[in-house]
């Protein structure tokens, strides 16, 4: 069984991609229409279906397919999928789009971002743009007065959604909240480059104004004490912020910056080993979340300089 339920009518499927379990999760919201949170990527789409099988649901109920961004481990998935789901339809913030109707670009960009982890998560397949709702605001109806509402969290990219469910006063964060490891009760920011800082801090704001009970991370899983949460990855951003800012300054290599940042942040100093080892992790949590602030605190002295 890979499918878990989670909450009043919400469930949730390890997609188990390339084999890795506790990696990447969709959501099932079950009502009167059947909503998914996150297709995932394209080479689990088959585990998705599964899950909705495995629950006794009708492929030809689903009405929404809502997508937090596109990169490829969270909307990657969704033309293939849609090929599942005769009647549903993906909701994806506007400047998603475009890449979902034509996921060439998304593609190449992310084979040299993401080196052999693109491969383990499947060439997208296109969108046929009739079935897009772009959304950036505003929600949709789950069951009985219960809604799925859409929130901008721009920051971890400039097309960034956010969801909040209205069974469980729960939300989707997507990768605006950073990823989370259940194992060790631990958020990390997931902050590839191109990452704004300011955008990500306000985005956080407002899912703090929410006043959610739960969180349910793309990566992964369901989190309680969600403002608490979404507070300490607030100062946990702050803290990268300065390492970075400092290092840049300082004329220190990537390397330095991430010791530094790997010694100073006590989550860090407690998962780095596990981190370390793991294949996808190493990759795109050491690698290129250190790698956004660098380049943000960068851009920021080359824009004090003027
Ligand atoms: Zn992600």
């Amino acid at each position: 069984m890979h499918t878990q339920e989670i909450g009043k009518n919400l469930y949730q499927v390890d997609l188990e991609t390339g084999g890795f379990k506790n990696l990447i999760c969709s959501y099932i919201l079950r009502g009167s229409r059947i909503t998914i949170v996150e297709s995932g990527p394209t080479s689990s789409v088959h585990r998705l279906v599964d899950g909705l099988r495995e629950l006794n649901l009708r492929l030809e109920d689903v009405e929404y397919v809502a997508v937090t961004h596109v990169h490829l481990d969270h909307g990657g998935g969704a033309g293939t999928l849609l090929k599942a789901l005769p009647n549903a339809k993906v909701i994806v913030h506007p400047r998603g789009m475009p890449h979902l109707i034509n996921p060439q670009r998304l593609w190449e960009s992310s084979q040299s971002i993401l080196g052999f982890v693109s491969e383990i998560f499947g060439k997208p397949e296109p969108v046929p743009k009739e079935r897009i709702i772009p959304s950036t605001e505003g929600s949709f109806d789950l069951d009985g007065g219960a809604k799925l509402k859409v929130i901008e969290t721009l920051g971890h990219a400039s097309h960034s959604l956010s969801f909040h469910e209205s069974f469980n006063n729960g939300v989707f964060p997507g990768d605006a909240a950073g990823t989370y490891f259940p194992e060790f009760d631990a958020v990390i920011p997931t902050t590839p480059p191109p990452f704004h800082l300011d955008s990500a801090l306000a985005s956080l704001d407002k899912l703090i104004s929410l006043s959610p009970s739960a969180l349910y991370y793309s990566h992964f899983g369901k989190a309680s004490n969600a403002v608490q949460r979404l507070r300490d990855y607030k100062l946990q951003l702050w803290l990268w912020a300065r390492i970075a800012e400092q290092g840049v300054r300082g004329n220190k290599s990537l390397e330095e910056i991430r010791d530094k940042i790997f010694s100073e942040d006590a989550v860090m100093r407690r998962i780095d080993g596990y981190l370390g080892s793991h294949k996808i992790y190493s990759k795109t949590a050491l690698g290129n979340s250190v790698q956004g602030f660098v380049d943000y605190a960068k851009q920021n002295q080359a824009k004090a300089a003027l």
